[in-house]
């Protein structure tokens, strides 16, 4: 079984930027596979995964469906998928756990939902919605993430969730040292639904050999996920310590809302001349423009709307 285990650990230098922006569509779906360095031999796979998710959110848009059920139906796909670092195929932490991030967030009421070292369960976002729905904690950890899924009825998948390929891949990132152990693969998605609301939806096994107990920013509100229907939806992928530092899904947002179409660019441009990191971010417009930007070799992503799909690295 393949798995994330062919992303090479954190590449040294950022990249040139890449940036794309799609015209404003009605409804629309973006999701991204992870920003990192996928080798040549597996983008193909990787960007017709993306697109697949994004086909999956964007019939729940066509259907007149919430921006909020399309990107959880997109991430869905990808956590399923084994290639990417999020549910099944996830990356292991130093003790050879599972250890998943999770966030979902509703741009309409601001309601949101969070998982942060989560065991073994097929699918965080799924748990991260019912954390939304119940309108209590907005973010549950560790134990309390575990009994509050069991609770509410979800089953603990244990080790079928480890592909073949992320015990070796932990081990490889063992002998290179703990600090080099960024998978890639992270997934995540932004929506804007036909009614106008946006949502962004983000998954992650974090990175490989990482400490028990470290949380990225996936499940952080602001740092690697957003959605506010007066200024736009975004999920991050990258090096978490650093979009967290810099809360750059808020920025990116913000930077929508005032006017600045290539928002993504900048805080991209951002988070490598501020603090030499590497990632990608996507984001939605509350007219509904997606548009996406990496310093990474490779980000995958999938892009749905009326009358266009369009997928890459
Ligand atoms: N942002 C994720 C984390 O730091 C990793 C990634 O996107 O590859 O947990």
């Amino acid at each position: 079984m393949s798995s994330s285990s062919s992303i090479p650990v954190r590449a040294a230098l950022p990249e040139p930027i890449r940036f794309e922006r799609f015209p404003a569509s009605e409804h629309v779906v973006l999701v991204h596979g992870g920003a990192g360095a996928v080798p040549e031999a597996s983008r193909a796979a990787h960007a017709a995964g993306c697109l697949r998710a994004a086909h999956a959110g964007a019939e729940v848009l066509r259907a007149g469906g919430r921006a909020l059920d399309a990107v959880c139906a997109a991430v869905i796909v990808l956590e399923d998928d084994p290639l990417f670092n999020a549910g099944t195929g996830a990356c292991l932490d130093e003790s050879g756990a599972l250890s998943l991030d999770a966030a979902v967030m509703d741009g309409q009421r601001l309601d949101a939902g969070a998982v942060a070292c989560l065991p073994a369960f097929a699918n965080p976002v799924r748990i991260a919605l019912r954390v939304l729905e119940a309108g209590g904690p907005i973010l549950l950890s560790g134990e309390g993430a575990r009994v509050y899924a069991v609770a509410q009825g979800f089953a603990p998948a244990g080790d079928a969730m480890v592909t073949s390929a992320a015990r070796p891949n932990l081990a490889d990132a063992k002998t290179r040292g703990a600090t080099l152990g960024w998978a890639g693969g992270t997934v995540g998605a932004v929506a804007r639904d036909a009614r106008g609301h946006v949502a962004a939806a983000t998954s992650t096994g974090g990175k490989t050999n990482k400490k028990i107990g470290r949380v990225g920013d996936t499940p952080i509100l602001g740092a690697g996920t957003y959605a506010d229907d007066a200024l736009g939806a975004a999920s991050a992928t990258g090096d978490g310590e650093a979009f967290m530092r810099l809360l750059l899904s808020k920025s990116a947002v913000d930077a929508l809302a005032a006017g600045r179409a290539d928002a993504a660019r900048e805080v991209i441009a951002h988070l490598g001349a501020r603090l030499g990191a590497l990632g990608g971010i996507l984001l939605v417009s509350p007219r509904g423009e997606a548009s996406f930007a990496r310093n990474t070799e490779t980000m995958s992503y999938g892009v749905v709307g009326p009358g266009f799909e369009v997928c890459g690295t």
